[in-house]
């Protein structure tokens, strides 16, 4: 039989305020432990919570980038619990009135783009965090991230397959950062997701039994527990078993998931509207205000490259991918003019490649973008060939100074002196007469490919730095011109 898996994302983004959620205690990554939760983080008798309005504004941010609907009026909720990290013994998060539904988020996957339904974001407050590490026997418990505040996103069951998922990720991961509302570290937990798995057959339309593995912190553990989940479930079924209902966790490094908690174990959360909190009221005045505030999305700036620079597709998909890519490509043409191809070639080319090898971010890149701009300016001004590029590239990646000065110090200004390249010209045929003759002999036709081996030589002769093109032409010359051999 042919399945068909289903998968629906929950995404948790930590948005990046100064205080949290509920609370004017710092909102911050990496400080000693339980030094940054105040008495209204843990729930302390007598203490009142007072909404964060930077996190309702992120959330409206948030709902008006994928146009969902902003609820005029919404609701926190206390979802009632006991854990370990969750000093009050309930988390506040909103359950029938969240503050953003109905949006759409569009994913392009192989040139095809899918138009993927977003029930829901809603807000809530992010729980302390167990350690278990460097204490044998017990769990210590870290208060800092208690009242993080937190965007939950749900998708629909829209997705067919672990690269959908991903590229739906990777869409909300984009947008969260150029919408400056979240850091989007995944390292450090600020973008966790949770996928929900299912399968059924082909052609089928009711859901099958679904899965929910929690907590995973990459694009790559995504795609890998997805594409667990997916073969599992088939096994399971096509063994004549069923898929029970559950919530399990990925382990990477056996690159599976596990059984974490059935249904059965499932909490009743006891949601109640939480009476020290009164409903989040929000007016168009407030909406079109945050609008305003809007900056240009991927999906515009894609366009936006297009147009004005002539890209591909899939050249400008690549740069607004990431935001500070776009403003690296944009600085970089901003100081060459007309060379938005080039430019995009090298970062998606050698500089990626350089930065992917020594895990560093664009804009912390070792060759900034003016210092890019400056190495395609010569290859366009005839200075130095595509190849010796490269070379130039490197140098200054590992610091060797500016554009000019490489290219100067290292002696790699291409030859252009027509004088100078028919000397070496005139070598090349002269060391390699048997092949001088092969190529007097052959057609015509097929003398075009059998150039490339003088040009070869030549090129190398002249340490890549001749002009290929003036290269070309002298050989054909002298090559044609039997008398002169
Ligand atoms: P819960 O809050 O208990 O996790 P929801 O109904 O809110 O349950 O669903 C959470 C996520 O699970 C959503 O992303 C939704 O798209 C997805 N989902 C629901 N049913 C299925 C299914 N049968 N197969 C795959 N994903 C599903
Ligand atoms: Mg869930």
């Amino acid at each position: 039989m042919q399945w068909e898996s289903v998968i629906g994302l929950e995404l948790h983004v930590q948005l990046a305020t100064q205080s949290k959620i509920f609370s004017g205690a710092a909102n911050r990554f990496g400080a000693t432990a339980n030094t940054l939760a105040c008495a209204v983080d843990l729930g302390l008798p007598g203490v009142l919570p007072v909404a964060n309005e930077e996190v309702i504004r992120m959330a409206v941010k948030f709902g008006l980038a994928i146009d969902a609907s902003i609820a005029k009026r919404s609701v926190f909720a206390r979802k009632n619990y006991f854990y370990p990290d969750l000093p009050k013994g309930y988390q506040i998060s909103q359950y029938e009135l969240p503050v953003v539904s109905a949006g759409k988020i569009r994913i392009q996957l192989d040139g095809i783009t899918r138009e993927i339904g977003i029930t829901r974001a809603h807000l809530e407050e992010d729980a302390g965090k167990s350690i278990h590490e460097g204490f044998a026997g017990f769990t210590a418990i870290d208060l800092n991230r208690a009242g993080a505040p937190l965007i939950e996103i749900v998708s629909e069951p829209d997705l067919r397959s672990a690269a959908e998922a991903v590229a739906l990720m990777k869409k909300i991961h984009s947008l969260v950062r150029y919408l400056d509302i979240s850091d989007g570290n995944m390292q450090e937990g600020s973008f966790r997701c949770d996928a929900n798995v299912s399968i059924r057959p082909e052609g089928e339309t009711r859901l099958g039994t679904r899965t929910e593995t929690k907590n995973i912190n990459s694009f790559r553990f995504v795609e890998q527990a997805i594409n667990f989940e997916i073969s599992r479930q088939v096994e399971l079924v096509e063994s004549g078993n069923e898929v029970v209902q559950e919530t399990r966790l990925f382990d990477p490094e056996k690159n599976e998931t596990r059984s974490m908690r059935g249904k059965e174990e499932a909490n009743d959360y006891r949601y109640f509207p939480d009476p020290d909190l009164p409903p989040v009221v929000i007016d168009n005045d407030y909406i079109e205000a945050v609008r305003k505030q809007l900056p240009e999305l991927p999906e515009q700036k894609q366009q936006r490259f297009i147009e004005t620079y002539g890209l591909s597709e899939y050249d400008s998909g690549y740069l607004v991918a990431n935001k500070d890519s776009a403003d690296y490509f944009e600085a970089a043409v901003a100081a060459a003019p007309g060379q938005a191809k080039p430019v995009a070639n090298w970062i998606m080319g050698e500089l990626g490649a350089a930065l992917n090898r020594e895990n560093i971010a664009i804009n912390h890149s070792k060759v900034n973008a003016a210092m890019l701009a400056g190495l395609v300016t010569r290859i366009a001004d005839g200075t130095i060939s595509n190849k010796i590029a490269k070379q130039v590239f490197e140098a200054l990646w590992d610091g060797a100074g500016g554009v000019d000065d490489v290219i100067e110090k290292q002696g790699l200004k291409q030859l252009t002196d027509s004088g100078a390249i028919g000397r070496l010209v005139d070598e090349v045929i002269a060391e390699n007469s048997a092949q001088v003759q092969q190529y007097r002999s052959a057609a015509p036709e097929k003398r075009g490919k059998m150039i490339g081996y003088f040009v070869g030589r030549v090129m190398k002769k002249s340490q890549g730095k001749a002009n290929p093109k003036q290269v070309n032409q002298l050989l054909s010359e002298r090559l044609e011109n039997r008398g002169g051999g």
